[in-house]
């Protein structure tokens, strides 16, 4: 990026940012512009508001120069120069970004490229004054959503039910295809390493559990975990002395357990660039994580006892009991102690790994259909703001794990695969017709 000398002084202020970012979600720019490069700049479909790390508004669609609409993220800052200030050009999680706006422009000429140096087309914003605005729905109502909302309860149940269903068998049948060809136990453990990854490690997390299966980290539970820590790239560097006396112990310890098999392992490593460490809550920081499923591992008999006898009730006290001698006390190798002993695994993780593995694995629906949801996450709030905006029992029937599920399901196959800005789906259509056989992307 060539930095020029700016014709404004501007700070950017978080009020600032959000505001514009207000603005834009708004359509108070319009969706027709030209680009810093005299392209023309079509914004087909605003994308959801991201409210977490990352660009601010992802699953947005943008067709450059009349070209076909190219789903991605939107970035939208009040200074241009705020690409390069906040890291956006060495940031893997701007990677997808199709188009930079802003208002604040300078001199001479800047560029927006990315961490593989793709340059990103820019758009400059008008000036205007402040309107005041700084919040919002997370995403706009979809065109489905009048023709769910005039749905009865018994009907939009139906069909979430229906696409939660379609959803449980899927992840079911995913299951048994890994078990047959890496065996029952090897599927639920890699199913349920993905888990700990979620929502942002679960490659990482996959490949750690491919590359250490459970029957290598079964032989020696004490290795385990060195094996875990080594192969994740997260175990420190052999030079100790910067950590607290308890951690040092516990790191000294993995590392004469890794030491061993440290050539043979090298080559597995998970390559620092995957994980995602942005945005993280300490306590779901992926080294506790990693932490946690060595603990798993070390009990899995116990686990799978539990599991084999559909006893989802000790199942789920077992997964709440886990204990780790270290992790249970600390965020990551290199924080304090915590003041108080952290849940290994949290209440909202357990629920998602029932739902998304354990449940699955046995195909118990009818377990599902009995759940209550004890919370719901980013993406599933994101979804009800799309289909189910002006439903006024939205929260009653999203106190239900399945209908939550089924939710996540219409999301996924509509509205994920959309890039007309709800035009081309097919979905309100076939909501319209019928509660059954939906077929999304
Ligand atoms: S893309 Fe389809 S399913 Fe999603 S909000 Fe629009 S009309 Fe509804």
């Amino acid at each position: 990026m060539g930095m020029g000398a700016c014709n404004r002084g501007v700070t950017s202020t978080l009020s600032g940012e959000l505001e514009l970012q207000a603005r834009w979600f708004a359509g108070e720019f319009g969706r027709e512009f030209e680009g810093t490069n005299g392209e023309t700049v079509n914004i087909v479909q605003f994308g959801i508001w991201n409210r977490a790390a990352g660009p601010d508004f992802v699953e947005a669609a943008v067709s450059i120069n009349g070209a076909a609409a190219k789903r991605g993220a939107i970035e939208i800052d009040p200074d241009i120069r705020d690409w390069e200030r906040h890291g956006h050009s060495q940031n893997p999680d701007y990677e997808n970004v199709v188009l930079h706006v802003f208002q604040h422009n300078c001199a001479g000429r800047l560029f927006s490229r990315t961490a593989s140096h793709r340059l990103v087309v820019q758009v400059q914003l008008p000036m205007g004054a402040n309107t005041g605005i700084v919040g919002g729905p997370l995403a706009r109502a979809g065109r489905c959503a009048p023709v769910l909302a005039a749905r009865s309860v018994s009907e939009i149940r139906a069909t979430l039910l229906d696409a939660a269903l379609l959803r449980f068998r899927r992840k079911a049948a995913a299951l048994r295809r890994t078990g047959e060809v890496h065996g029952e136990n090897e599927a639920l453990y890699q199913a349920l390493a993905m888990g700990m990854g979620y929502p942002n490690n679960t490659l990482p997390f996959r490949l750690l559990a491919q590359r250490l299966p459970l029957h290598r980290l079964s032989q020696d539970p004490e290795e385990a975990e060195a094996l875990l820590f080594g192969v994740s790239g997260f175990l420190p560097t052999p030079n100790l002395a910067a950590l607290s006396p308890e951690t040092r112990v516990h790191a000294r310890k993995l590392w004469q357990h890794w030491w061993p098999h440290r050539d043979a392992y090298q080559a597995l490593q998970i390559p620092a660039a995957l994980w995602r460490l942005h945005g993280q809550r300490p306590a779901n920081h992926p080294a506790r994580r990693i932490g946690a499923l060595s603990a798993l591992v070390r009990h899995w008999r116990a686990l799978r006892r539990l599991v084999a006898m559909n006893d989802w009730k000790r199942c789920t006290t077992f997964l709440c009991g886990l204990a780790h001698p270290f992790w249970t006390n600390h965020y990551t190798f290199h924080s304090q102690a915590a003041a108080r002993p952290l849940a290994l695994i949290g209440e909202e993780r357990i629920e998602e790994l029932l739902v998304n593995s354990l449940l699955p694995f046995n195909g118990d629906w009818d377990k599902l259909v009995s759940m209550r949801a004890r919370g719901r996450n980013r993406r599933s709030k994101t979804a009800a703001a799309r289909l189910l905006a002006t439903r006024p029992d939205t929260k009653k029937l999203l106190a239900e794990a399945a209908c939550q599920q089924g939710l996540l399901q219409l999301y996924e196959d509509f509205c994920r695969c959309d890039s007309s800005d709800c035009a081309g789906c097919p979905f309100p259509e076939q909501a319209l017709s019928t509660v059954t056989g939906l077929s999304g992307c």
